[in-house]
């Protein structure tokens, strides 16, 4: 058997091969390649996307996984064999359900798709994506309905990325975080919004990135294992466990925005750079689902990032890095700034408070689109009817709006958002546990140190890589079940302290 178990390693270890030769492919596209490079890489794409999955499907693996699927459930259930027959089993009964002619198909579609939207978000021109747009969604739908069963034609996308969650268990925990939070928001946004003028005058990009490189070094970024690119859409690529990739993009008049995504991508780098050793190389070898990956990101930006704890050390640096700019700043002004609450058209540059609200109007139209009970060429108007309503908002042109995001015009219709508001929900409950088995994270935190927390993080969540599925995850490192309790208790403390609320 345990020659078998090394025949099975052997092949799904050629699948993570050309999955990390694709995303080399990926980032190269969206880091350096040429608008002339677009054809080739479709095709190139399109290849090797049909080779993995031809890999994936083979006869071979199937009937290896029939012989050790017994053989897996006597071994024990947490040990990397275990593990590698089980999920080995999943991902391949799902990929025989996709025919390889359709994977290809999608992955030329996709490549095009891109190409022709970062042209249409330049101008702000929606049209120009429109057709191709709809055929994603077309082409979404026959995705999930290689799956068939399914309660929301949704389901099978969000199982993709989010396994076990569904259209049925997302909403009522949505509206239950949306009731909680809708009042906060309202609290807040009637009070005067925080002064952030100190982060928005002339910060030299070349020292904005040499301060993020000395945030994300401290924080425990290891550039021999990684390397960070500017990129339109901020994103982290891992090709294996040694090396891990991130993106940023700058701008010279907000201080905030390649700063947060340096420390909201390492927080994704941080997970992949985590995982065992033991895994490198196979399909084990990467976060467990959306929704962790999120938790991970969204716990260093802003549990941590944004956190009077962390500026104790690093504002006195910024400082000494930015005399001219923030010279006469207090910390208590910059802190206020970086936390400062109002409703915005962008999420990426949401705050805290309103960033779900923004996800949920993603969530609620991707539903829409997949069902048919919204038209692609009615989308901005849908958007922006949801945007003046849930935020109070509209959109000046679509670049602002319905084409800000890279996920529908990338990826599939379905599936890409969820994992944004789970992960917050899940970072909170995740960073509660991490204090209560470490209570010295806080203060370290104020040295600029990170030990415990990172260790806490590796120990629990990363090393597992994708193991155990999300819930599983979360029970296993935290001792109980997702609840929205830790995140709606962390957000009340820290705006109600900021903005004295309830006082
Ligand atoms: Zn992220």
């Amino acid at each position: 058997m345990h020659e078998r178990i090394a025949d099975l390693k052997r092949l799904l270890g050629e699948v993570a091969d050309l999955n990390g030769a694709l995303a080399v492919l990926f980032w190269d596209q969206s880091t350096q390649m040429p608008p002339g490079g677009v054809k080739a890489r479709g095709r190139q794409l399109a290849t090797l996307s049909r080779l993995s999955h031809e890999r994936l499907t083979s006869p071979d693996v199937g009937r290896l996984l029939d012989e050790l699927s017994p053989f897996g459930q006597d071994l024990p259930y947490d040990s990397d064999e275990a593990s590698l027959i089980r999920v080995a089993r999943r991902d391949w009964e799902r990929a025989t359900r996709i025919p390889s002619a359709f994977v290809a198909e999608l992955s030329a579609h996709q490549a095009a798709t891109y190409e022709v939207w970062t042209r249409a978000k330049e101008a702000a021109d929606f049209p120009m994506v429109a057709n191709h747009l709809a055929r994603t969604v077309e082409l979404s739908r026959r995705l999930a309905d290689f799956f068939p069963g399914y309660d929301h034609i949704a389901d099978p996308l969000i199982d993709e990325s989010d396994q076990g969650a569904t259209v049925a268990t997302l909403r009522p925990l949505f509206s239950e975080l949306r009731t909680r939070l809708v009042p906060l928001v309202k609290h807040v946004g009637a009070l005067e919004p925080a002064d952030d003028s100190c982060l928005k005058v002339h910060f030299p990009a070349s020292e904005q990135l040499a301060f993020c490189t000395f945030v994300q070094k401290r924080i425990g970024y290891d550039f021999s294992r990684g390397r960070r690119d500017i990129s339109p859409h901020p994103f982290m690529i891992s090709f294996g466990v040694d090396d891990v990739r991130l993106t940023v993009r700058v701008r010279e008049d907000d201080l905030g925005e390649a700063l947060f995504a340096a420390i909201h991508e390492t927080g994704h780098a941080l997970y992949e750079l985590g995982v065992s050793p033991a895994l490198d190389g196979g399909i084990l070898a990467e976060g467990a689902s959306s929704g962790l990956h999120e938790s991970q990101s969204r716990l260093w930006e802003n549990i941590v990032g944004r956190s009077r704890a962390f500026w104790t050390y690093f504002f006195p640096r910024l400082q000494g890095a930015f005399p001219v700019q923030l010279g006469d700043v207090s910390q208590e002004t910059f802190y206020r700034a970086i936390n400062k609450v109002i409703p915005s058209l962008v999420r990426t540059e949401a705050d805290e408070l309103t960033y779900n609200l923004h996800v949920m109007i993603r969530f609620d139209l991707e539903c829409q689109l997949l069902e048919g009970s919204l038209a692609v060429e009615d989308l901005p108007d849908a958007w922006n009817a949801r945007y003046e309503s849930d935020l109070g908002v509209v959109p000046p042109t679509a670049r602002e709006g319905v084409l800000q995001d890279v996920h529908w015009f990338q990826g599939v219709v379905g599936g890409s958002f969820q994992g944004y508001t789970l992960g917050n929900v899940m970072g909170a409950q995740i960073y509660q546990s991490a204090l209560g088995g470490r209570p010295e994270i806080e203060r370290e935190i104020e040295q600029g140190r990170f030990d415990s927390l990172l260790g806490w993080l590796r120990e629990h969540i990363h090393q597992h890589g994708s193991k155990f599925p999300p819930a599983e995850v979360i029970q296993r490192a935290t001792g109980a079940p997702l609840g929205i309790e830790p995140y709606v208790g962390y957000l009340t403390t820290k705006y109600g302290e900021l903005y004295d609320l309830g006082s």
